[in-house]
């Protein structure tokens, strides 16, 4: 017999919780079906234990800086490891046991096991069947790994098995390098490994614009041997794994591969639904409503391949949440595209990113960091950003960085183009002194003094609205 619900929700990750929590504020006939562990990507393999080891080998990081500091004796100081990955893991474990409390609050509405669509209405786990009015499918992705590699055992590592290690061995190669790739290979050569790394493209971090491209790529290279542009082999030595790529070949003692990550669709049962899928498998989707088609099936979270990021997939969840259990669907507007890679110096890209712009409509304000002020005291003045605005009237359009405090200053930047504010608005709010944000006002005076507009000061006159630079 199949079991009457309003909705199914597949998939206990950031986006099927808060899928949940919308559903719940409007029916109480649901049922969350998730397979393998609890406690969400973020907080298990992804966002959380990685930043976790990245602030661990950071702050190992800081002897080099000591004796300029006038601080003595760092050669002195060791590392861990072992220790450092528990300290990661005893973290995890906390921001698990939170995640976990929210799924055994909802009792037999929460089901463990694999679920498969088997209609537009009906989804099977185990041996039950559930007839429900709306689904939302929030699977999210896994690591890919080509299967030959597989071959290769536990010297290949994915982060959805790296911070289970007990320890880590001398020598690394890290193949791919987007965000994962980029903030792990940095941490584990700061944790004082031998890191070898590796991608097929030139670009990394998913960094579009050349200066700033040129300012990570110089970063990294100091601290990790970088090898880019060759696709790369794997193959099994004695004890460890060959690495070749291009005219490179060289051993080390295991791998983390983090060539990207590929949505959790496939045994999902999609063919039962007579919808097109795309040359990826990838369903139609509205990415303002989540639904698939016209289907009564939302998508959301990674499993989309839209946006694979944590504060996207939690919205995504929120708007599939609340279309499920509405008669007439609400289309969202959605944020400014935001992302972060929390490398040092970090990385971070706002709104239009540099390969979008049309460079004939737009000024470019830079602001290198070598001779900045505060990031000088602080031993961290290495790093460039870069802002775009429209040329005729230096509306903020977006921003690429490789520069301290990015995930900070990136945020500033996102309300402004949010607000729909120009560099001679930013410009007209207080600087405090000395702050890595003068870099920032760099930039925007750089906007500012190319604009065809006789460019206003940053005060105000008392009787306008005008905006005047200090200069
Ligand atoms: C190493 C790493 C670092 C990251 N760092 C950041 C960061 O700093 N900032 C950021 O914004 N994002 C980061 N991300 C991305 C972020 O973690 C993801 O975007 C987010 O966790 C996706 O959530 P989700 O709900 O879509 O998927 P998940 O949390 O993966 O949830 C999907 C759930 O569905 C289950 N499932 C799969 N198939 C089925 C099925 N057939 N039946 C039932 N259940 C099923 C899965 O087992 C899983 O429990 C990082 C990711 C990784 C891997």
């Amino acid at each position: 017999m199949k079991n009457q619900v309003d909705v199914v929700i597949i998939g206990a990750g950031s986006a099927g919780l808060a899928a949940v929590r919308q559903v719940k504020k409007r029916t109480e006939s649901f049922v969350l079906i998730n397979d393998g562990p609890y406690g969400t990507t973020c907080a298990r393999v992804g966002c959380m234990p990685s930043k976790a080891l990245i602030e661990a080998a950071n702050a190992y990081h800081a002897r080099h800086k000591a004796e300029d500091f006038g601080i003595r004796g760092s050669a002195g100081l060791s590392i861990d490891v072992p220790a450092v990955l528990q300290r990661v893991r005893s973290l995890r474990d906390r921001f698990v046991s939170g995640v976990i409390k929210s799924t055994e609050a909802l009792g037999e509405r929460s089901i463990a096991g694999r679920a498969r669509l088997l209609g537009p209405n009906t989804v099977a786990v185990g041996d039950q069947q559930f007839e429900a009015k709306r689904i939302i499918i929030a699977t999210g992705s896994h690591p890919v790994v080509p299967g030959p590699w597989r071959a290769l055992g536990d010297r290949i590592l994915t982060t959805d098995t790296f911070f289970d290690q007990k320890t880590l061995p001398a020598r690394m190669a890290v193949i791919g390098l987007g965000a994962i790739g980029v903030e792990m290979a940095q941490a584990l050569s700061r944790l004082g490994l031998e890191v070898h790394a590796f991608s097929d493209s030139d670009e990394l971090a998913g960094v579009s614009d050349p200066k700033v491209a040129a300012c990570l790529q110089e970063s990294l290279s100091a601290e990790m041997s970088l090898y880019l542009g060759h696709e790369v082999d794997l193959s099994a030595t004695s004890d460890g794994v060959r690495v070749q790529a291009g005219s490179v070949e060289l051993e080390v003692d295991q791998v983390l591969v983090a060539i990207g990550r590929k949505p959790n669709l496939d045994e999902l049962g999609l063919a039962e639904l007579g919808i097109k899928l795309d040359e990826r498998g990838m369903p139609p989707f509205d990415s303002k409503t989540m639904q698939i088609g016209d289907l009564p099936i939302f998508i959301a979270g990674d499993v989309n391949g839209h946006l694979g990021l944590l504060h996207e997939a939690a919205d995504e969840g929120f708007i599939a949440g609340v279309n499920a259990v509405s008669d007439e669907l609400t289309c969202y507007e959605r944020r400014t595209p935001l992302a972060i890679v929390f490398s040092d110096p970090g990385i971070a890209a706002v709104g239009q990113r540099f390969s979008s712009l049309d460079q004939e409509q737009c000024l470019i304000g830079s602001v290198d960091f070598a001779s900045q002020g505060r990031a000088l005291a602080a031993q961290k003045n290495k790093g460039v950003l870069r802002i775009y605005a429209t040329a005729d009237d230096a509306r903020l359009l977006g921003a690429e960085m490789c520069a301290p405090a990015a995930e900070h200053m990136v945020h500033l930047l996102a309300l402004a183009i949010d607000r729909g504010l120009t560099a001679y608005d930013l410009l007209a709010m207080p600087f405090y002194h000395p702050v890595l944000e003068e870099g920032l006002r760099t930039a925007l005076r750089d906007i500012s003094r190319q604009s065809q507009q006789s460019a206003p000061p940053d005060l105000s006159a008392c009787d306008s609205y005008q905006i005047v630079a200090l200069d």
